[in-house]
């Protein structure tokens, strides 16, 4: 049978507590085997979201699709997929080998294909022959591989992870990360993964689902949604960004603070918006020549402070005493070259294509 593309399909779902509105008006389209991550601030709904396809909350209107099927209303043990939650969840009176085979039990398997199949997950998850301890005696980054190998077990149709890392400390989380990345190309398998670490969502990603107040804001490759953040909120929730507030005076010249300013490109008819670009989109020097407005943003600021990073160094940089520093991030060797001292006026320009404006 040919599977449907996509894969999953929610089409305007909504869900609310009381008077709340946790999700609102969401559709989506995910294809068989991507790896999507929902990415928010917290409170944002992506939990909610989550919830929602698994069955463990229950839309009041909207639809689900899983494979064609219509999910929107069976319980979640009808539902195919493996969920793995943030803080492991695994049966504590139970061995590993236990959990992991919790979920074949109702599977009809033979003994002995349910042994190899649990000794087959424990190699995948790099935890050969520790199938007889208790989830007590291992650390927390075994217990969540072990929770991830009793998702897989049953061999769903989607892997549903809620923020299976956040647990974890920082080198037990970015080890993990490349374990699960690399389970999930193996075995193919559709995913979604919920989190509110944008590295997180940048580096595992196929797609990224941004979320704010309960609404989609972007869906994009982690490039799309870096490059081209579409709106304000997801400029300034992914990486960081200069953002700085801007009122228009014509299709190409703006007021930042005191300052008129020509850009290279044409604004929407609007009153005020915001102007913004990356730290590391900007480049240097210590004279305007050969600088065109044409095709770059230039402005002239007093370099206030400079921050050694190790692999770059930030430069703060304040155009106006009205509005916030400007970021800028430049290569080690660059700041060598050009020696610049603290208190010195420096030309800065961004190019056309980095540059963005919010309405
Ligand atoms: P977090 O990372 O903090 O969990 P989230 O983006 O996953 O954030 P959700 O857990 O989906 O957010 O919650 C979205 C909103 O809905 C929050 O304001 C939360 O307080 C509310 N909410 C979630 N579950 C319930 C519930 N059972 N009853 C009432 N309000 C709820």
């Amino acid at each position: 049978m040919n599977t449907p593309t996509p894969y999953l399909r929610i089409q305007h779902l909504r869900k609310s507590f009381g008077s709340f509105i946790a999700l609102d008006d969401i559709s989506l389209e995910i294809k068989e085997g991507e790896f999507i991550c929902f990415l928010g601030p917290s409170g944002c709904g992506k939990t909610t979201l989550l919830r929602a396809i698994a069955g463990l909350e229950q839309q009041e209107q909207g639809r689900i699709v899983q494979a064609g099927q219509d999910i929107s209303t069976l319980p979640p043990q009808q539902r195919d997929f493996g969920i793995v939650f943030q803080s492991y969840a695994l049966f504590p009176n139970l061995t590993v080998s236990e959990n992991i085979a919790y979920g074949l039990a109702n599977m009809r398997l033979p003994r002995r294909e349910r042994r190899q199949r649990v000794e087959a997950l424990l190699e995948q998850i790099h935890l050969p022959g520790i199938g007889d301890k208790f989830p007590g005696q291992l650390s927390g980054g075994q217990q969540q591989r072990v929770a991830l190998a009793r998702a897989l077990a049953t061999e769903p149709g989607l892997l549903l992870l809620d923020e299976p890392l956040s647990a974890l400390d920082a080198r037990v989380r970015l080890h993990l990360r490349n374990e699960i990345c690399a389970l999930q190309r193996k075995f193919g398998i559709t995913t979604i993964m919920v989190t509110h670490d944008q590295d997180e969502a940048l580096t595992m990603a196929d797609r990224i689902v941004v979320m704010d107040h309960g609404r989609i804001a972007q869906v994009g490759t982690p490039e799309e949604v870096y490059r081209q953040p579409a709106t304000e909120f997801v400029a300034r929730f992914v990486g960081s960004m200069n953002l700085m507030p801007a009122e228009v005076l014509d299709h190409c010249s703006l007021m930042l603070g005191s300052r008129e300013v020509k850009v290279p490109m044409t604004l929407p008819v609007c009153e005020r918006g915001t102007l913004g670009f990356r730290p590391e989109c900007a480049q240097l020097q210590s004279a305007p020549f050969g600088l065109s407005s044409d095709h770059n943003l230039v402005l002239q600021a007093r370099l206030d402070h400079v921050h050694f990073m190790g692999a770059f160094v930030r430069l703060e940089m304040m155009l106006d005493e009205e509005l916030p520093p400007i970021h800028m991030d430049l290569p080690v060797e660059q700041m060598s070259s050009l020696k610049p001292s603290v208190g010195e006026s420096l030309w800065l320009s961004v190019p056309r294509e980095a540059l963005k404006f919010y309405p």
